[in-house]
Protein backbone atom coordinates (compact mmCIF):
# COMPACT_ATOMS: atom_id res chain seq x y z
CA UNK A 1 0.00 0.00 0.00
CA UNK A 2 1.59 3.16 -1.03
CA UNK A 3 1.94 6.33 1.69
CA UNK A 4 -0.45 9.07 -0.32
CA UNK A 5 0.24 11.29 2.35
CA UNK A 6 4.02 11.76 1.00
CA UNK A 7 2.92 11.75 -2.70
CA UNK A 8 3.16 15.63 -3.97
CA UNK A 9 -0.03 17.25 -5.42
CA UNK A 10 1.23 18.34 -8.45
CA UNK A 11 0.02 18.94 -11.97
CA UNK A 12 1.23 15.65 -14.25
CA UNK A 13 3.03 15.65 -17.41
CA UNK A 14 0.39 13.87 -19.51
CA UNK A 15 -2.51 16.00 -20.97
CA UNK A 16 -5.86 14.84 -22.36
CA UNK A 17 -6.90 17.10 -25.06
CA UNK A 18 -10.08 17.58 -26.99
CA UNK A 19 -13.15 17.07 -25.18
CA UNK A 20 -12.00 14.87 -22.42
CA UNK A 21 -14.77 12.04 -21.10
CA UNK A 22 -14.58 13.65 -18.06
CA UNK A 23 -14.38 16.97 -18.82
CA UNK A 24 -17.67 18.34 -20.40
CA UNK A 25 -20.93 19.68 -19.59
CA UNK A 26 -23.96 17.42 -19.56
CA UNK A 27 -27.06 18.62 -18.69
CA UNK A 28 -29.00 16.58 -16.26
CA UNK A 29 -32.32 17.57 -17.60
CA UNK A 30 -35.05 18.32 -20.03
CA UNK A 31 -37.75 19.57 -18.26
CA UNK A 32 -39.47 20.64 -21.67
CA UNK A 33 -36.69 22.46 -23.33
CA UNK A 34 -32.78 21.64 -23.37
CA UNK A 35 -29.92 21.87 -25.41
CA UNK A 36 -27.01 19.24 -24.37
CA UNK A 37 -23.52 18.78 -25.39
CA UNK A 38 -21.44 15.67 -25.47
CA UNK A 39 -18.27 14.66 -26.42
CA UNK A 40 -16.04 12.66 -27.97
CA UNK A 41 -12.56 11.80 -26.47
CA UNK A 42 -9.18 11.84 -27.89
CA UNK A 43 -6.22 11.41 -26.36
CA UNK A 44 -3.07 13.18 -27.37
CA UNK A 45 0.75 13.10 -26.58
CA UNK A 46 2.06 15.63 -24.25
CA UNK A 47 4.36 18.30 -25.78
CA UNK A 48 7.24 16.58 -26.27
CA UNK A 49 10.03 20.04 -26.18
CA UNK A 50 11.39 19.05 -23.41
CA UNK A 51 12.17 15.97 -23.88
CA UNK A 52 14.37 14.79 -21.63
CA UNK A 53 13.08 16.48 -18.17
CA UNK A 54 9.25 15.21 -19.35
CA UNK A 55 10.56 11.40 -19.36
CA UNK A 56 12.25 11.37 -15.97
CA UNK A 57 9.20 13.37 -14.79
CA UNK A 58 6.29 11.20 -16.70
CA UNK A 59 8.48 8.21 -15.56
CA UNK A 60 8.09 9.65 -11.88
CA UNK A 61 4.55 10.27 -12.21
CA UNK A 62 3.87 6.89 -14.09
CA UNK A 63 5.15 4.66 -10.96
CA UNK A 64 3.65 6.62 -8.56
CA UNK A 65 -0.04 5.96 -10.29
CA UNK A 66 1.12 2.45 -10.63
CA UNK A 67 1.59 2.15 -7.18
CA UNK A 68 -2.02 3.26 -6.71
CA UNK A 69 -3.60 1.28 -9.18
CA UNK A 70 -1.97 -1.70 -7.97
CA UNK A 71 -2.62 -1.25 -4.58
CA UNK A 72 -6.38 -1.63 -5.35
CA UNK A 73 -6.47 -4.11 -8.81
CA UNK A 74 -4.99 -6.71 -9.48
CA UNK A 75 -2.44 -5.74 -12.55
CA UNK A 76 -1.73 -7.87 -15.66
CA UNK A 77 0.27 -4.92 -17.69
CA UNK A 78 0.99 -1.67 -17.15
CA UNK A 79 2.11 0.64 -19.74
CA UNK A 80 2.18 4.59 -20.92
CA UNK A 81 -0.52 4.78 -23.92
CA UNK A 82 0.06 7.58 -26.02
CA UNK A 83 1.21 9.22 -22.91
CA UNK A 84 -1.58 8.33 -20.94
CA UNK A 85 -0.98 5.28 -17.99
CA UNK A 86 -3.01 2.38 -18.77
CA UNK A 87 -3.08 -0.39 -16.92
CA UNK A 88 -4.41 -4.11 -17.80
CA UNK A 89 -6.67 -5.40 -15.04
CA UNK A 90 -6.28 -9.23 -14.53
CA UNK A 91 -9.52 -10.95 -14.81
CA UNK A 92 -12.13 -11.86 -13.21
CA UNK A 93 -11.68 -9.47 -9.97
CA UNK A 94 -13.95 -7.17 -7.76
CA UNK A 95 -13.94 -3.21 -9.42
CA UNK A 96 -16.59 -1.71 -8.01
CA UNK A 97 -15.42 -0.86 -4.72
CA UNK A 98 -11.42 -0.89 -5.74
CA UNK A 99 -12.31 2.06 -8.41
CA UNK A 100 -13.96 3.77 -5.54
CA UNK A 101 -11.04 3.87 -3.85
CA UNK A 102 -8.25 4.70 -6.45
CA UNK A 103 -10.59 7.60 -7.38
CA UNK A 104 -10.22 9.18 -4.08
CA UNK A 105 -6.64 7.97 -3.59
CA UNK A 106 -5.92 10.23 -7.24
CA UNK A 107 -8.24 12.75 -6.17
CA UNK A 108 -5.00 13.77 -3.68
CA UNK A 109 -2.74 13.97 -7.11
CA UNK A 110 -5.30 15.86 -9.12
CA UNK A 111 -6.04 13.02 -10.72
CA UNK A 112 -9.08 10.81 -12.56
CA UNK A 113 -9.69 7.52 -13.42
CA UNK A 114 -11.29 5.85 -16.55
CA UNK A 115 -12.52 1.96 -16.63
CA UNK A 116 -14.03 0.71 -20.09
CA UNK A 117 -13.60 -2.87 -21.67
CA UNK A 118 -11.84 -2.96 -24.41
CA UNK A 119 -11.72 -5.92 -26.98
CA UNK A 120 -12.13 -8.12 -24.13
CA UNK A 121 -10.36 -6.82 -21.92
CA UNK A 122 -10.79 -4.29 -18.81
CA UNK A 123 -8.46 -1.03 -19.17
CA UNK A 124 -8.15 1.50 -16.50
CA UNK A 125 -6.35 4.86 -17.93
CA UNK A 126 -5.55 7.69 -15.64
CA UNK A 127 -6.06 11.03 -17.09
CA UNK A 128 -5.39 14.51 -15.52
CA UNK A 129 -8.47 16.18 -13.45
CA UNK A 130 -10.24 18.84 -15.64
CA UNK A 131 -10.54 21.59 -13.94
CA UNK A 132 -14.46 22.79 -13.09
CA UNK A 133 -15.37 26.53 -14.31
CA UNK A 134 -17.46 28.20 -11.77
CA UNK A 135 -20.94 28.73 -12.29
CA UNK A 136 -21.82 32.37 -12.04
CA UNK A 137 -24.92 32.27 -9.63
CA UNK A 138 -26.37 35.48 -10.74
CA UNK A 139 -27.73 33.58 -13.82
CA UNK A 140 -29.71 30.85 -11.69
CA UNK A 141 -31.27 34.13 -9.58
CA UNK A 142 -32.18 36.43 -12.65
CA UNK A 143 -33.80 33.62 -14.73
CA UNK A 144 -35.55 32.35 -11.09
CA UNK A 145 -36.90 35.68 -11.08
CA UNK A 146 -37.60 35.98 -14.63
CA UNK A 147 -39.56 32.43 -14.46
CA UNK A 148 -41.52 33.63 -10.90
CA UNK A 149 -42.94 37.12 -13.26
CA UNK A 150 -44.01 34.50 -16.38
CA UNK A 151 -46.03 31.72 -14.40
CA UNK A 152 -47.12 34.66 -12.66
CA UNK A 153 -48.64 36.65 -15.63
CA UNK A 154 -49.65 33.03 -16.52
CA UNK A 155 -51.19 32.27 -13.43
CA UNK A 156 -53.33 35.42 -13.46
CA UNK A 157 -54.70 34.72 -17.03
CA UNK A 158 -55.10 30.89 -16.23
CA UNK A 159 -57.55 32.08 -13.05
CA UNK A 160 -61.27 31.17 -13.33
CA UNK A 161 -63.54 34.33 -13.00
CA UNK A 162 -64.43 33.21 -9.46
CA UNK A 163 -60.95 33.67 -8.19
CA UNK A 164 -58.58 36.76 -7.33
CA UNK A 165 -56.32 36.38 -10.17
CA UNK A 166 -53.29 38.15 -7.95
CA UNK A 167 -54.22 35.21 -5.37
CA UNK A 168 -54.54 32.61 -8.90
CA UNK A 169 -50.79 34.01 -10.33
CA UNK A 170 -49.22 33.72 -6.86
CA UNK A 171 -50.24 30.30 -6.47
CA UNK A 172 -49.65 29.50 -9.77
CA UNK A 173 -45.91 30.20 -9.17
CA UNK A 174 -46.00 28.81 -5.85
CA UNK A 175 -46.68 25.74 -7.75
CA UNK A 176 -44.63 25.51 -10.66
CA UNK A 177 -41.70 26.73 -9.06
CA UNK A 178 -42.43 23.51 -6.18
CA UNK A 179 -42.61 21.26 -8.94
CA UNK A 180 -39.87 22.04 -11.04
CA UNK A 181 -37.15 23.06 -7.80
CA UNK A 182 -38.21 20.08 -6.31
CA UNK A 183 -37.19 18.13 -9.28
CA UNK A 184 -34.12 19.56 -10.01
CA UNK A 185 -33.11 19.65 -6.34
CA UNK A 186 -33.73 15.87 -6.90
CA UNK A 187 -30.85 15.73 -9.05
CA UNK A 188 -28.39 18.25 -7.48
CA UNK A 189 -28.83 16.73 -3.99
CA UNK A 190 -27.93 13.23 -5.58
CA UNK A 191 -24.99 14.82 -7.61
CA UNK A 192 -23.78 16.36 -4.23
CA UNK A 193 -23.85 13.27 -2.01
CA UNK A 194 -21.68 11.14 -5.16
CA UNK A 195 -19.28 14.21 -5.26
CA UNK A 196 -20.38 15.31 -8.83
CA UNK A 197 -19.83 18.76 -9.67
CA UNK A 198 -23.52 19.95 -11.07
CA UNK A 199 -25.10 23.95 -11.35
CA UNK A 200 -27.79 24.83 -9.24
CA UNK A 201 -30.92 24.68 -11.42
CA UNK A 202 -31.68 26.94 -14.45
CA UNK A 203 -35.00 28.25 -14.44
CA UNK A 204 -36.25 28.58 -17.74
CA UNK A 205 -38.97 31.49 -18.49
CA UNK A 206 -41.54 30.77 -21.27
CA UNK A 207 -45.44 32.67 -22.27
CA UNK A 208 -48.55 30.97 -21.44
CA UNK A 209 -50.10 28.62 -21.27
CA UNK A 210 -47.24 27.46 -19.41
CA UNK A 211 -45.20 30.67 -18.17
CA UNK A 212 -41.89 28.23 -18.29
CA UNK A 213 -40.25 25.76 -20.41
CA UNK A 214 -38.76 24.49 -17.39
CA UNK A 215 -35.37 23.89 -15.56
CA UNK A 216 -32.65 22.17 -16.04
CA UNK A 217 -28.85 21.76 -14.23
CA UNK A 218 -25.71 21.37 -15.66
CA UNK A 219 -23.49 17.99 -14.55
CA UNK A 220 -19.78 18.97 -14.97
CA UNK A 221 -17.68 16.08 -14.11
CA UNK A 222 -18.75 12.72 -14.56
CA UNK A 223 -20.16 9.99 -11.96
CA UNK A 224 -17.72 7.61 -10.60
CA UNK A 225 -19.71 4.74 -11.72
CA UNK A 226 -22.82 3.52 -13.02
CA UNK A 227 -24.54 3.66 -9.57
CA UNK A 228 -24.30 7.26 -9.26
CA UNK A 229 -25.42 7.92 -12.94
CA UNK A 230 -28.52 5.87 -12.14
CA UNK A 231 -29.21 7.69 -9.25
CA UNK A 232 -28.53 11.11 -10.46
CA UNK A 233 -30.79 10.56 -13.61
CA UNK A 234 -33.57 8.92 -11.34
CA UNK A 235 -33.78 11.21 -8.28
CA UNK A 236 -35.46 14.04 -10.07
CA UNK A 237 -37.74 12.38 -11.47
CA UNK A 238 -39.00 10.72 -8.43
CA UNK A 239 -38.59 13.65 -6.19
CA UNK A 240 -40.69 15.86 -9.18
CA UNK A 241 -43.50 13.08 -9.16
CA UNK A 242 -44.04 12.91 -5.61
CA UNK A 243 -44.67 16.65 -5.12
CA UNK A 244 -46.65 16.68 -8.62
CA UNK A 245 -48.59 14.12 -7.08
CA UNK A 246 -49.11 16.36 -3.72
CA UNK A 247 -49.76 19.67 -5.87
CA UNK A 248 -52.48 17.77 -8.05
CA UNK A 249 -54.10 16.83 -5.22
CA UNK A 250 -54.38 19.75 -3.99
CA UNK A 251 -55.61 21.53 -6.80
CA UNK A 252 -58.27 18.76 -7.43
CA UNK A 253 -59.90 19.64 -4.59
CA UNK A 254 -60.24 23.05 -5.28
CA UNK A 255 -61.72 22.67 -8.74
CA UNK A 256 -64.47 24.80 -9.51
CA UNK A 257 -68.21 23.66 -10.60
CA UNK A 258 -69.45 26.27 -13.44
CA UNK A 259 -71.65 26.41 -16.03
CA UNK A 260 -70.59 25.37 -19.47
CA UNK A 261 -68.67 28.30 -20.68
CA UNK A 262 -66.14 28.00 -23.57
CA UNK A 263 -62.85 26.05 -22.09
CA UNK A 264 -59.88 24.19 -23.29
CA UNK A 265 -60.21 20.34 -22.52
CA UNK A 266 -56.48 18.93 -21.67
CA UNK A 267 -55.74 15.41 -21.68
CA UNK A 268 -55.63 13.86 -18.20
CA UNK A 269 -52.77 11.95 -17.10
CA UNK A 270 -53.42 8.22 -15.70
CA UNK A 271 -52.68 9.02 -12.51
CA UNK A 272 -55.10 12.06 -11.87
CA UNK A 273 -57.62 9.33 -13.02
CA UNK A 274 -56.78 7.74 -10.14
CA UNK A 275 -56.45 10.16 -7.86
CA UNK A 276 -60.23 11.58 -9.21
CA UNK A 277 -61.29 8.48 -8.17
CA UNK A 278 -59.68 8.25 -4.60
CA UNK A 279 -60.36 12.02 -3.71
CA UNK A 280 -63.98 11.45 -5.20
CA UNK A 281 -64.76 8.52 -2.53
CA UNK A 282 -63.95 11.16 0.32
CA UNK A 283 -66.37 13.78 -1.75
CA UNK A 284 -63.18 16.04 -1.97
CA UNK A 285 -63.81 16.94 -5.35
CA UNK A 286 -67.12 19.43 -6.19
CA UNK A 287 -69.73 17.29 -8.37
CA UNK A 288 -69.82 18.33 -11.80
CA UNK A 289 -72.97 20.39 -12.42
CA UNK A 290 -75.52 19.21 -14.88
CA UNK A 291 -74.87 20.82 -18.00
CA UNK A 292 -71.71 22.05 -16.39
CA UNK A 293 -67.90 21.66 -16.09
CA UNK A 294 -65.24 21.61 -13.77
CA UNK A 295 -62.82 24.56 -14.10
CA UNK A 296 -58.87 23.63 -13.12
CA UNK A 297 -57.73 25.73 -10.24
CA UNK A 298 -54.19 27.52 -11.53
CA UNK A 299 -52.36 24.99 -8.83
CA UNK A 300 -54.46 21.62 -10.36
CA UNK A 301 -52.72 23.10 -13.52
CA UNK A 302 -49.46 23.40 -12.08
CA UNK A 303 -50.07 19.64 -10.89
CA UNK A 304 -50.51 18.75 -14.12
CA UNK A 305 -47.29 20.09 -15.78
CA UNK A 306 -45.43 18.36 -13.49
CA UNK A 307 -46.89 15.48 -14.23
CA UNK A 308 -46.08 16.26 -17.85
CA UNK A 309 -42.56 17.39 -16.84
CA UNK A 310 -42.11 13.96 -15.45
CA UNK A 311 -43.20 12.09 -17.93
CA UNK A 312 -41.52 13.58 -20.90
CA UNK A 313 -38.11 13.61 -18.41
CA UNK A 314 -38.53 9.37 -18.45
CA UNK A 315 -38.22 8.98 -21.82
CA UNK A 316 -35.34 6.40 -22.56
CA UNK A 317 -33.64 8.63 -24.79
CA UNK A 318 -30.15 10.80 -24.83
CA UNK A 319 -29.63 13.51 -22.47
CA UNK A 320 -32.37 12.79 -20.55
CA UNK A 321 -33.39 12.18 -17.22
CA UNK A 322 -34.82 8.79 -18.94
CA UNK A 323 -31.48 8.63 -21.22
CA UNK A 324 -29.20 8.40 -17.88
CA UNK A 325 -31.02 6.04 -16.18
CA UNK A 326 -30.75 3.57 -19.89
CA UNK A 327 -27.51 4.36 -20.11
CA UNK A 328 -26.78 2.87 -16.25
CA UNK A 329 -28.96 0.30 -17.10
CA UNK A 330 -27.90 -1.18 -20.28
CA UNK A 331 -24.38 0.19 -20.69
CA UNK A 332 -22.62 0.55 -24.10
CA UNK A 333 -25.66 -1.67 -25.95
CA UNK A 334 -26.65 1.06 -28.54
CA UNK A 335 -28.46 -0.74 -30.25
CA UNK A 336 -31.17 -1.52 -27.33
CA UNK A 337 -30.79 2.19 -26.64
CA UNK A 338 -31.32 3.59 -30.14
CA UNK A 339 -34.55 1.20 -30.53
CA UNK A 340 -35.73 2.72 -27.12
CA UNK A 341 -34.37 6.74 -28.67
CA UNK A 342 -36.69 5.48 -31.83
CA UNK A 343 -40.03 4.34 -29.43
CA UNK A 344 -39.35 7.77 -27.45
CA UNK A 345 -38.94 9.72 -30.83
CA UNK A 346 -42.49 8.15 -32.23
CA UNK A 347 -44.28 8.34 -28.59
CA UNK A 348 -43.45 12.36 -28.48
CA UNK A 349 -44.20 12.64 -32.49
CA UNK A 350 -47.41 10.34 -31.92
CA UNK A 351 -48.63 13.11 -28.49
CA UNK A 352 -47.75 15.99 -30.31
CA UNK A 353 -44.48 17.28 -29.03
CA UNK A 354 -43.09 17.86 -32.52
CA UNK A 355 -40.34 20.28 -31.74
CA UNK A 356 -39.16 17.98 -28.86
CA UNK A 357 -39.09 14.90 -30.99
CA UNK A 358 -36.96 16.89 -33.09
CA UNK A 359 -34.79 18.00 -30.33
CA UNK A 360 -34.23 14.27 -29.06
CA UNK A 361 -33.67 13.15 -32.39
CA UNK A 362 -30.57 16.05 -32.32
CA UNK A 363 -29.49 15.16 -29.42
CA UNK A 364 -29.06 11.28 -30.50
CA UNK A 365 -26.08 12.92 -32.74
CA UNK A 366 -24.35 12.95 -29.50
CA UNK A 367 -22.55 10.08 -27.73
CA UNK A 368 -23.61 9.57 -24.11
CA UNK A 369 -20.08 9.88 -22.69
CA UNK A 370 -21.63 7.78 -19.65
CA UNK A 371 -19.81 7.02 -16.23
CA UNK A 372 -16.21 6.88 -15.14
CA UNK A 373 -16.43 3.27 -14.42
CA UNK A 374 -17.85 2.21 -17.33
CA UNK A 375 -17.15 -1.65 -16.01
CA UNK A 376 -18.48 -2.61 -12.81
CA UNK A 377 -22.58 -3.88 -12.90
CA UNK A 378 -25.23 -2.10 -11.53
CA UNK A 379 -26.56 -2.96 -8.46
CA UNK A 380 -29.73 -4.84 -8.48
CA UNK A 381 -31.73 -2.83 -6.12
CA UNK A 382 -31.58 -0.09 -8.85
CA UNK A 383 -32.76 -2.57 -11.54
CA UNK A 384 -36.03 -2.84 -9.17
CA UNK A 385 -36.04 0.77 -9.48
CA UNK A 386 -35.52 1.50 -12.76
CA UNK A 387 -39.22 -0.75 -12.90
CA UNK A 388 -40.82 1.69 -10.71
CA UNK A 389 -39.49 4.15 -13.16
CA UNK A 390 -41.48 2.91 -15.70
CA UNK A 391 -44.62 2.82 -13.28
CA UNK A 392 -44.12 6.59 -12.65
CA UNK A 393 -43.73 6.83 -16.68
CA UNK A 394 -46.75 5.06 -16.77
CA UNK A 395 -49.10 7.11 -14.60
CA UNK A 396 -48.05 10.78 -15.57
CA UNK A 397 -48.47 9.99 -18.87
CA UNK A 398 -51.26 11.28 -21.02
CA UNK A 399 -52.98 8.59 -23.19
CA UNK A 400 -54.66 9.75 -26.28
CA UNK A 401 -58.10 8.37 -25.11
CA UNK A 402 -58.91 8.26 -21.43
CA UNK A 403 -58.58 4.73 -20.37
CA UNK A 404 -61.00 4.81 -17.29
ZN1 LIG B 1 -34.68 15.83 -14.47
Amino acid sequence: MSNLAQMPIHKPAWTVSGHDESGHVVPIDFCIADNSSAAKRTVAMSAMSTENVETSSTQADFEQVTSVVSSEFRVEEALMENGVPTYHLAQPQETKQPFLRVLKKLELMNLIALLRRTDGRVVLRVVPRPSVKPSNILINWALLFATMATTFVTGYFLSPNVINPYVGGAAFTAAMLAVLGTHEMGHKITANKKGIDATLPYFIPGPPPLGTFGAVIMQKSLPPNRDALFDIGADGPIAGFIIATIVSIIGLTLTIPSPQVPANEIGVPVMWSILERFLNSFNLIPKTPPNGLLLLHPVAFAGWVGMLVTTLNLLPAAMLDGGHVARSVLGEKLSLRLVLAILSITYLTVEGFIPMAFLVLLMLFFRHPGPLDDVSSLSTSRKLVALGLVGIFILCAVPLQPIF
